[in-house]
């Protein structure tokens, strides 16, 4: 019934995490509560990073998309596991290089990277700079002049694929914010530029199609088009890309109708695409990096509540009323995520309520799941709802001035806090 291997039942019908038990851990910390599972980050880290060297004999590189859930402990854990980090900001780049992280084995995305930041970073000496769009490129030529260094990029290409995955977190066609269009001459026009542009080098290129996608099939095909275009700009220009990096969007299970596909199911034939079009090319293979964020993070934590009030609405339906909700998990109200819920000091009763949870903000809309089967649950119950290590923590806000949660980790039957609960104090801190 599990949804990750990190969590079971122990013999009171509690749930544990990492063999811990989880109404312990509410008990001593308090809730809400993250908890992750640190030993499962880690055997997803090295699964991945073991896949790199089965299939391209280590020639490339995992970069933990740092955005998923990002602190220093994270940033410590993937140096530890030998993995990159994509940044997408000048905070995230702050904390990785604040937790000692390598600069060099920094890469650095997005849409509408500051001045400012792209500065930061090159004076930092971020590793690479994906670049977005034109003026993008323009400034970092222009920044990276002033300091007397080339900048290495990567050019962020969208592939055209449609990847079926859920349309607020699908990236890869042209109507998307990120990236050179493939279809439309876009990215080679601006592969030239960059090509000749001064103080850059045009190190790879990279692309992205999505989140939370099922299929092999669209990874192999990204793969396809990617190394196909580095055989169009191979033949337009003279240049041999040498670095591709494909992107993350492996999905795991939120619910039981999710069915996650081992990683070796992706990287085998990916890894032959490659290699086919790189050898009927008689180019080199190129350094591989892929960018998985949620398969590393996400199914290895679980977020305690505590019950408040139980509302029955005859007829309608009941909500079980929780001490967070949006501020420390708006993907429900984002986009309708599904989530698994259970009560965790009655885990081992049948899940028999029907129920919609609700958080504790003024806003209907603050839900974390709607009829959604659980133990008849009372006032004071510990709720755990699973899987959510992944853009939970780092999309928390401070609405209705509620704190953020404390964030701990548990490994060989200890708990420690990796990030503190925020105080009432913490909330004004900003305030003048
Ligand atoms: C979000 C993102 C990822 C990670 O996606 P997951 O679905 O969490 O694996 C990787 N690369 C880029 C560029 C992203 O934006």
């Amino acid at each position: 019934m599990f949804v990750s291997d990190c969590l079971d039942i122990n013999n009171d019908g509690h749930l544990t995490i990492g063999g811990i038990d989880t109404t312990e851990i509410a008990k001593e910390y308090g809730t809400p509560v993250i908890v992750y599972d640190e030993n499962s980050i880690r055997n997803n880290c090295r699964a991945f990073v073991g896949s790199i060297d089965k299939y391209y004999n280590g020639n490339g590189r995992v970069l933990y998309a740092n955005k998923a859930f990002s602190c220093l402990e994270m940033c410590r854990i993937c140096n530890d596991e030998k993995m990159g980090l994509d940044v997408v900001s000048g905070g995230e780049i702050y904390t990785a290089l604040k937790a000692g992280f390598p600069a060099e084995k920094l890469y650095f995305h997005g849409n509408n990277k500051s001045y400012t930041e792209l500065e930061y970073a090159l004076r930092n000496g971020v590793g690479r700079i994906v670049v977005d769009n034109p003026e993008e490129l323009g400034n970092i030529s222009e920044i990276a002049k002033k300091l007397g260094v080339t900048a290495n990029i990567y050019m962020r290409i969208k592939p055209g694929i449609d990847a079926h995955t859920h349309d607020f977190i699908k990236t890869g066609q042209i109507d998307c914010k990120f990236g050179f269009a493939l279809e439309t001459g876009e990215a080679m026009e601006n592969v030239k530029l960059a090509i000749s542009t001064e103080n850059v080098n045009l190190k790879g290129l990279h692309c992205h199609i999505g989140s939370q996608i099922f299929d092999v099939d669209p990874f192999v095909l990204a793969a396809e088009v990617m190394m196909n275009f580095i055989i169009d700009i191979k033949n337009e220009t003279g240049v041999v890309i040498s670095e591709l990096d494909l992107g993350g969007g492996f999905g795991i299970m939120y619910t039981e109708n999710d069915k996650p596909v081992a990683f070796e199911k992706y990287m085998k034939p990916v890894s032959e695409k490659v290699k086919e079009i790189a050898t009927q090319n008689g180019i080199p293979v190129p350094f591989i990096l892929i960018e998985p964020g949620r398969s590393i993070a996400g199914a290895e934590a679980v977020t305690l509540y505590t019950v408040g009030n139980v509302k029955k609405i005859p007829d309608i339906r009941t909500y079980v009323a929780i001490d967070g909700g949006m501020t420390d998990n708006p993907r429900y109200i984002l986009y309708q995520a599904e989530y698994t819920a259970l009560c965790a000091n009655k885990a081992d009763k049948p899940r028999d309520l029907e129920v919609t949870i609700a958080g504790k903000c003024c806003e209907s809309g603050d839900l974390i799941q709607e009829n959604t089967m659980i133990q008849a649950v009372e006032k004071g119950d510990i709720l755990a709802v699973l899987t959510t290590g992944a853009y939970n923590y780092s999309m928390a806000s401070n609405y209705n001035r509620v704190p953020r949660p404390e964030v701990l980790m548990v490994k060989d039957g200890k708990v420690r806090t990796v990030i503190r609960r925020e105080t009432y104090e913490d909330i004004v801190k900003n305030d003048v």
